[in-house]
């Protein structure tokens, strides 16, 4: 008897001799993926071929950025031990900040494993750096969900408006650009610091470039020189030669579980920016007088330098995918931001798919190509610190990686689905295949 594998296809008896075309047509069979769907995305990926060029051109420039950051620092096999304890005397987490420092073109960097995510990072770095009767102000539109309860946007236990700091934003213009008046009438004797996220985070607007960022900050500084401008760079590190940090932020803030992580990082959180923000952000995290003394990099040091070595290619890897998703998408007559011929920002794709069925079947189809869970079926569910329910389709490794193929997507009008990662671009096709195909099994679309 012939053992079935899926080189062969589930009991198609096919012709096992290494014929690459037929291996390749029954590996998609064994996926579920009809030749449909299959000759759809390779058309598309001809399509967007051209764009790849440009994005490893970034990553290669990123990739010797970061190399020259560890040997300058004398990254050395004693960093990558474990400590414990209170972590007094941490030469690798030590030496991981400086490497961070270097990358970021900063004074001073914090990365931890005691952060626990994006938020944790943005929160530490918020409260650290603002006093009772400060004002936090957004000049780029609300902020990401999680944030809003961090400053008391929605009700929030141990807010920052409990402890007295107010917050203030000022839209995007129509077109997406910044509200330059509406800004300068927004600052005020209070205002202390400037948040920016660069990603769209769940709202339907343009992610920024550096360059952008830049001249966001230039301008209010040019008002007020004496703020402190931080960055939400979630999402962002890498897709460009520089970070925000270079363009005049004080402070740039992400999460180890996205890009920066390289799909290595099993937890944890960075801020990068002047020793001044820096410091005060350690004595938050931590406790004033503690600051960075304390806090042990535990058995997480080679896992962090490994991580930040791949960041810039699994990053790219992502970008590439995200790139596949806009033209696949936008071939089915779905409209995709950005669009597969506009210059890139962060690894997202928000889909716009119009119905909650349609979310909750894409996601569907980027779970069943996880290599972990896959047979796992996302639904809708309240998540702590966002507003609407939300349904994740999230295969990990590491638990909540959205540097790992991804997608979600709050429960709400216009019902958007934001995709993102793949550590490697075969993988964020397979994702994509897969969602296509499930749209089509659930009979929600024709090709
Ligand atoms: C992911 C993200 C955050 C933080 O989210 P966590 O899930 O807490 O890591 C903050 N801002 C933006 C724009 C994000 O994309």
């Amino acid at each position: 008897m012939k053992s079935e594998n899926i080189y062969n296809g589930t009991g198609s008896g096919a012709d096992t001799s290494c014929n690459s075309t037929g291996v390749a047509d029954n590996i998609y069979a064994a996926f579920g993926i009809s030749s449909g769907v299959a000759a759809l995305v390779k058309e598309a990926e001809e399509k967007v071929r051209h764009r790849f060029a440009g994005i490893d051109e970034i990553c290669e420039y990123n990739t010797m950025k970061v190399v020259r950051a560890m040997q300058e620092c004398n990254v050395s096999e004693a960093c990558m031990l474990e400590t414990t304890g209170y972590g007094y005397n941490d030469v690798g987490r030590d030496r991981l900040e400086e490497v961070y420092a270097r990358i970021f073109g900063t004074e001073d960097a914090l990365v931890r494993s005691q952060i626990v995510c994006g938020t944790h990072a943005l929160a530490t770095a918020l409260f650290g750096n603002t006093r009772p009767g400060d004002e936090i102000l957004s000049p780029v539109g609300m902020p990401y969900d999680t944030l809003q309860q961090v400053l008391g946007v929605t009700e929030g236990r141990g807010s920052l408006k409990e402890y007295g700091v107010s917050f203030r934003y000022v839209d995007l213009l129509p077109d997406g650009g910044f509200d330059y008046e509406g800004i300068r009438a927004a600052i005020n004797d209070r205002t202390r610091l400037v948040e920016i996220q660069r990603s769209r985070g769940y709202a339907e607007r343009r992610s920024f470039s550096v360059a952008e960022i830049g001249e966001l900050i230039s301008f209010i500084r040019s008002i007020r020189p004496d703020l402190i401008f931080m960055v939400d760079n979630c999402y962002g590190e890498y897709t460009e030669l520089t970070e925000p940090s270079q363009a005049g932020a004080d402070m740039v803030v992400g999460s180890l579980i996205k890009n920066p992580g390289g799909g290595i990082a099993p937890v944890g959180g960075y801020i990068a920016g002047t020793h001044e923000c820096v410091e005060n952000a350690a004595m938050w995290l931590t406790a004033p007088g503690l600051g960075k003394e304390l806090g042990p990099s535990l058995g997480n040091n080679r896992l962090l330098y490994q991580g930040t070595f791949l960041a810039p290619t699994v990053t790219a890897a992502a970008e590439k995918a995200a790139v596949l998703a806009s033209a696949v998408f936008e071939r089915l007559g779905f409209t995709a931001n950005p669009g597969a011929e506009e210059v890139r920002h962060d690894i997202i794709e928000s889909i716009r798919l119009g119905s909650p069925e349609l979310v909750i079947s894409f996601c569907r189809g980027i779970q069943k190509a996880a290599a972990v869970d896959a047979f796992a079926a996302p639904e809708p569910a309240p998540m702590p610190g966002y507003e609407s329910d939300i349904i994740m389709a999230a295969g990990c490794f590491i638990s909540g990686s959205s540097i790992e193929l991804s997608a979600d997507g709050p429960l709400r009008e216009p019902y958007q689905v934001f995709f993102q990662g793949g550590l490697t671009y075969p993988h964020g096709k397979l994702g994509i295949m897969k969602a296509v195909q499930q749209m089509l099994d659930d009979g929600l679309i024709r090709l």
